[in-house]
């Protein structure tokens, strides 16, 4: 698909939903859900209808974005609910659990032990699975249900896994680190792109890697489909198999979704970098502009259609393996 053609779409759609631009998007993330839902056992379909009982179906897959907007005072559905601000008062920092940030040349997520933080993408959905399993009660079951749908799509976002680190000593060449040792003092001293949110193709306020991966490689992917059908078309060519016990999956996914990021930055080219001047952010990068290479909607097209067949795929297989 031409490229303009694209983000006319992506344009109508961010009027459209405006608001939760910092996962894969609502397309995304509810076209996982249904597809896993249509894959769940009787058994385990029956346990997942009484947990989300009375609740609004189609934000389940997207509550834990919603509760982020509402606690950052951006409106949405959420706004003013009950349920959303008491998670938001308990769990302050919930934001962190949408993500991990790796360095890029990170080849598992065991080999960057000093990036995991306590609470991330992997750490949040091992426990909601002990919380599903009734081994742990850091959060109610029909929160943990939310946050396991949520956060199985995410790991499944390559940079929700994985985060550029910049020598910036000279602005108008920044210089991109990949290892883990080089990428450890750039880290400390908050020089990352935030999982490519502080990196951009154009002069757009969503011209962001991230945003391109969250929603314009969704779109490609789905084109004028219903994007579940466009998942669901895509899983028999995949394999969502996952060694090992189910806990460490986590762990095995984000190492995938790593290895996914580096070739996401492969061959982009970084121009002059702005230094953060506003105390009220982190970091002391505001944007890195880059220029992506030929065949990169090609090369994001790929990887986002498996993964989000994996995601859906895998999401079914924890929540039926659960809920027995
Ligand atoms: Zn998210």
């Amino acid at each position: 698909m031409k490229r303009t053609f694209a983000l006319a779409i992506v344009f109508v759609w961010c009027l459209a939903a405006p608001v939760s631009l910092f996962a894969w998007g609502d397309d995304g993330h509810n076209a996982i859900w249904e597809v896993a839902q249509s894959r769940l056992t009787p058994a385990a379909k029956a346990a997942v209808d009484k947990i989300l009982a009375g609740d609004k179906p189609e934000l389940t897959a997207v509550w834990m974005d919603r509760a982020r907007d509402a606690a950052r005072g951006k409106g949405g559905d959420l706004e003013k609910d009950a349920e959303a601000e008491a998670f938001n008062a308990k769990f302050k920092y919930n934001a962190s659990w949408h993500y991990v940030d790796l360095p890029l040349g990170a080849d598992s997520y065991e080999a960057a032990p000093d990036f995991h933080p306590y609470d991330s993408v992997v750490t949040m959905i091992r426990e909601t699975m002990a919380v599903l399993e009734g081994q742990s009660q850091r959060l109610d079951q029909r929160t943990a249900l939310r946050v396991i749908v949520h956060l199985i799509g995410d790991i499944h976002q390559p940079l929700h896994c994985a985060s550029g680190f910049y020598d910036i000593t000279d602005l108008q060449h920044p210089v991109l680190h990949k290892d883990v040792a080089s990428c450890l003092p750039l880290d400390k001293s908050k020089c990352g792109d935030q999982g490519g949110n502080l990196i951009f193709f154009g002069p757009g306020t969503y011209d962001q890697l991230h945003a391109y991966w969250d929603i314009d490689a969704v779109k490609r992917v789905t084109l004028l489909q219903k994007p579940a059908e466009a998942v669901r078309k895509h899983l028999e060519a995949v394999d969502a198999s996952t060694p090992g016990h189910m806990h460490d999956w986590p762990l095995r996914w984000a190492g995938e979704s790593v290895k996914l990021a580096a070739r996401a930055y492969e061959g982009i080219q970084f121009g002059a970098c702005t230094p953060n001047t506003d105390p009220k952010k982190s970091g002391k990068i505001s944007r890195i502009e880059i220029k992506l290479p030929d065949g990169y909607d090609d090369r994001s097209k790929v990887i986002t259609s498996d993964q989000l067949a994996k995601a859906a795929i895998r999401l079914a297989d924890v929540l039926n393996a659960i809920l027995k």
